[in-house]
């Protein structure tokens, strides 16, 4: 048995604002080392895959994060200061709040709680972890009034960091919720052990796994998990889909994008820490079903005074209304369980259907490296009729149109751009997608990956 440690990168904190010498010298004294503790706590080590030899290996990451005001290129400066921003970390330059780093941030007091531990909300792990080259895993809310974005269900803007963020359901995450850690957060140090040269050449190319060993409460008690978290090599990079299409085509006026991704063996795969559908466990796959909304408000006839109200309060309720609909009827519901014995492709399929949103003209200032590529532009006017009307495309705009009442059906909407048919024979929206509605994006996936599978639905 043998540690293992690294230097992540040394920081110089330098103070801006209402910053006082005490302020720093809690991050100096306190952050880094309670951000390693965060860090640290779940316990994991890295392990090789094969052991013919019986030698027993155990690899224990210890993180390690220092200032250091003596060296002549820092990695990383970073600025203490009190100003209204949100704390960020980059490679060269970082911003914290004075609040990032807490008194309390201590273990095993008042937390979630996982693994017979309690994770406080800890700021400063998180932006650290991007020190480790970790990405946010928490969405972006659509650009609206700053009071209203941040509020439930939260409006995914276009765009984000990367396609879908299938991470954002994982709510104790550190990197979503800046509580515990994840065994994909440690995932970038076992490549690098399996991947580096001068590592191999050490311990003969030996490949190593990830390994926790955990214990958490569910509903019939306390339940041992034993994790073995490994991405194979073409799907390493877990930011990544291992399948994706934009702008896919479905029936007369479908439109979407689907993103499919693997998970390793972690604890989004135990419902015991994440339940994605009710009493379903050993998930190895998430797909998330997308499409891309422009929303606009118009008053009845386009006269008289603002019938959505003088601030965007109305406007901001009928976007999240539908977001709320679309949560309730088509989440923690459906999912792919594969029917051949192929064991190259992802078993166990959770879907999750996340719409993202533009509120009028407010366009997410965010440069992500995903942009969708189609979206539908939809018209909300204020009056009580219910209706869907295709605009037709114009010479400067060829994207999809929809203008509909403040009170059509979500579900009829969200038919409608998925491409199923929207109305009964008796021309009623209808209000309820089944399992045999998405049986397209069940025909997708096999076709993508070659194996066949069967769909699943809860309810
Ligand atoms: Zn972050």
């Amino acid at each position: 048995m043998f540690g293992a440690s690294y230097v992540l990168g040394t920081a110089h904190l330098k103070g801006s604002g209402k910053v006082e010498d005490d302020d720093l010298n809690n991050f100096r004294k306190y952050g880094f080392s309670d951000s390693k503790v965060r860090w640290e706590a779940k316990g994991y080590w890295f392990e090789p895959v094969k052991d013919p030899e019986g030698k027993k290996i155990k690899i224990i990451p210890r993180f390690f994060f220092e200032e250091n005001q003596q060296i002549a290129k820092p990695h990383c400066i970073v600025t203490i200061s009190d100003g209204d921003f949100r704390s960020e970390m980059g490679l060269d330059e970082a911003k914290f709040e004075k609040s990032t780093f807490q008194e309390d941030v201590i273990i095993d007091k008042k937390g979630i709680f996982e693994d017979n531990k309690q994770f406080i909300w800890y700021t400063m792990a998180h932006e650290l972890g991007h020190a480790t080259g970790l990405d946010d895993e928490y969405i972006e809310p659509a650009e609206m009034d700053e009071s209203k974005k941040w509020k439930d269900p939260i409006l995914p803007a276009l765009p984000q960091w990367y396609a879908g963020m299938p991470y954002d359901l994982d709510v104790n995450s550190m990197m979503k919720a800046n509580r515990a850690p994840r065994l994909r957060h440690l995932w970038i140090q076992c490549r690098w052990l399996n991947e580096s040269p001068k590592v191999q050449a050490l311990t003969g190319n030996t490949v190593f796994i990830l390994r926790h060993e955990g214990e958490q409460i569910g509903d019939q008690g306390k339940k041992k998990h034993s994790f073995y978290y490994y991405l194979p090599a073409n799907n390493a990079n877990f930011y990544k889909p291992v399948y994706e299409e934009k702008d896919f085509k479905n029936g007369p006026h479908g439109k979407l994008d689907l993103f499919l991704y693997r998970l390793g063996q972690d604890e989004i795969t135990k419902k015991e820490y994440v339940e994605l559908i009710k009493n379903q466990s050993d998930f190895d796959g998430i797909l998330v079903v997308r499409v891309n909304i422009i929303w606009l408000f118009r008053n009845y006839d386009g006269i008289g005074s603002d019938q959505w109200g003088k601030d965007n309060s109305a406007k901001i309720a009928r976007m999240r209304n539908f977001q709320k609909s679309i949560h309730r009827a088509l989440n923690k519901r459906f999912w792919l369980e594969k029917r051949s014995s192929d064991k190259k492709n992802i078993s166990k399929i959770y879907l999750y259907f996340l719409p993202h949103h533009q509120f009028e003209n407010n366009k997410n200032g965010t440069t992500g490296c995903e942009v969708p590529m189609s979206f539908f532009i939809v018209t909300v006017r204020a009056d009580k009729p219910v209706f869907i009307i295709k605009v037709p495309p114009t010479e400067t705009f060829s994207g999809d149109r929809l203008t509909i009442g403040k009170g059509t059906g979500n579900i009829a909407i969200l038919r409608y751009i998925l491409g199923m048919s929207y109305k009964d024979s008796d021309n009623n929206f209808i209000t309820t997608i089944s399992a045999k509605d998405i049986e397209f994006i069940k025909t997708w996936v096999e076709k993508k990956t070659g194996s066949q599978y069967e769909l699943h639905s809860k309810r």
